[in-house]
């Protein structure tokens, strides 16, 4: 038997459609999340607040492990790419050379007679209170900035603002010259970053989708002016490979070239990858060429050089950016979406997750609880797993066909049943494990067991 076999991604034995063709909602997802540990409303306990949600149990390991595999993929496994952690709270003057304290608003309109307030822009109807139904009681827009303001120290004045980040890029942009200076690289290279960034929505909805904290994964690739197009294209294909490793389906993500008048000024080139989610296709990442903009505003604003000096002793040059830009819990809603299937020939609700991304590996069931020589046997088996893939999950209450549609539920790949055959005769030390994907069951030899799941 090879385990590697069973992974539906591999092999493809059951057709994989895309979240929409699925017919799988939004609520389906949300209501997955919150029954089997993987996202809460955050507060719950005290009715919520909106916009913020927390990971559970599954969640977080999901998450991370969404974390883990790009950083693997784009940092630890590349030569051309270093890592960077920088600080949440950042200089104002750093959110004054961006553009972000002038220019990073939404349109906010108010109803004179519910107060409710709203993005001008995604108003269903732009003259009716969508809270009220009132005609005609917006006044006129006013710019609303979506940076969450604090004061750093004891002293509130305006010498003291910061703000929380509203995108992780700029750690990474004032961080140019330290990597630059320390690690001496050469061009092209980049500098990635993952952490929480935070924006102060006027309406946040669709579950995770847009929240006011949520955490980015970013890329800026550093090149010369001249070569810019070269590590595009580049960069282009390494999202094509990440989308694959999620296990999206291929056709359920599209790239979009966003045309010059909906480009950022500094921008020349733009692609939006979009997805199809329940809630229709949407934003999944993007992928921009941003010249020297940020870099020369850092120049021109903090009066330290931000040149690049060739080694080959070539004239220096303020590098030009690639930046690659993803949202975390998007990614993870597209992984929820495409992983999740209602097998109606069983009767379940399975997460066909990639192997890697699953919360647990493997979960290790004794069939009877009461009888110590059979429990002794599963935890032994248990912990030599656990030491061997370390998302390894105990069960050994309620029946096992309740325990095999929790496990399915949360996307565990295999389940091992240690029984009353694994102690004696000639099955013993034999296990069945079932294969989420296909409820195939097999008996394997423990020994069989570790080398087998172990390559997985
Ligand atoms: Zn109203």
């Amino acid at each position: 038997m090879d385990f590697r076999g069973w992974h539906v991604y591999d092999v493809g034995m059951i057709e994989q459609k895309t979240g929409a063709e699925n017919g799988v909602k939004l609520e389906d997802i949300v209501s997955l999340c919150k029954r089997r540990g993987f996202i809460f409303p955050g507060s719950d306990v005290y009715g919520g607040l909106a916009g913020t949600w927390d990971y559970g149990p599954y969640g977080v390991a999901l998450k991370r492990n969404v974390m883990n595999l790009w950083w693997k993929m784009f940092v630890t496994e590349r030569d051309d790419m270093y890592g960077v952690d920088a600080a949440i709270l950042m200089n104002q003057k750093v959110w004054q050379a961006s553009g972000h304290v002038d220019t990073f608003t939404d349109p906010l309109v108010e109803c004179s007679n519910c107060h409710g307030r709203f993005r001008a822009d995604k108003l269903e109807k732009a003259d009716t209170c969508p809270n009220c139904g009132q005609k005609n009681t917006f006044g006129e827009a006013r710019a609303f900035n979506m940076m969450f303001k604090t004061n750093v120290g004891p002293v509130d004045d305006e010498a003291s603002i910061s703000y929380l980040r509203p995108e992780t890029a700029q750690g990474i942009f004032t961080n140019f010259k330290n990597v630059v200076d320390t690690i001496y690289p050469d061009v092209p290279f980049g500098i990635g970053q993952q952490g929480k960034a935070f924006r102060n929505e006027i309406s946040p909805r669709d579950f995770v989708f847009r929240s006011r904290e949520f955490e980015q994964m970013e890329i800026e690739y550093f090149v010369h002016p001249d070569a810019w197009e070269v590590s595009f294209d580049h960069w282009v294909e390494q999202c094509k490979k990440w989308f694959t490793a999620l296990g999206l389906p291929e056709g359920s993500v599209h790239e979009l070239e966003v045309a010059e008048a909906d480009r950022a000024h500094y921008s020349k080139r733009t692609i939006d990858f979009e997805f199809d989610y329940p809630i229709g296709r949407e934003e999944l990442m993007g992928l921009a060429y941003r010249t020297d903009f940020d870099l020369m505003n850092i120049q021109n604003a903090s009066k330290k050089s931000m040149e690049y000096r060739p080694k080959d002793g070539g004239a220096a040059y303020v590098p030009h950016v690639i930046e690659p830009s993803f949202g975390v819990e998007r990614a993870v809603m597209a992984v929820l979406c495409s992983a999740y299937w209602h097998d109606t020939e069983n009767d379940r609700v399975v997460l066909r997750l990639p192997y890697e991304l699953a919360p647990v590996k493997v979960a290790v069931c004794p069939l009877a609880r009461n009888n110590p020589e059979l429990v002794a046997k599963a935890r032994e088996i248990y912990a030599m797993l656990k030491k061997e893939l370390g998302d390894v999950l105990w069960i050994d209450s309620g029946n096992i066909g309740k325990n095999y549609r929790k496990m399915d539920e949360i996307g565990v790949p295999y389940c091992v049943t240690v029984d009353f055959d694994t102690l004696e005769g000639d099955t013993k030390d034999t296990v069945t494990v079932r294969s989420r994907d296909t409820t195939e069951q097999e008996r394997v030899t423990t020994t069989d067991l570790f080398t087998l799941i172990h390559e997985a």
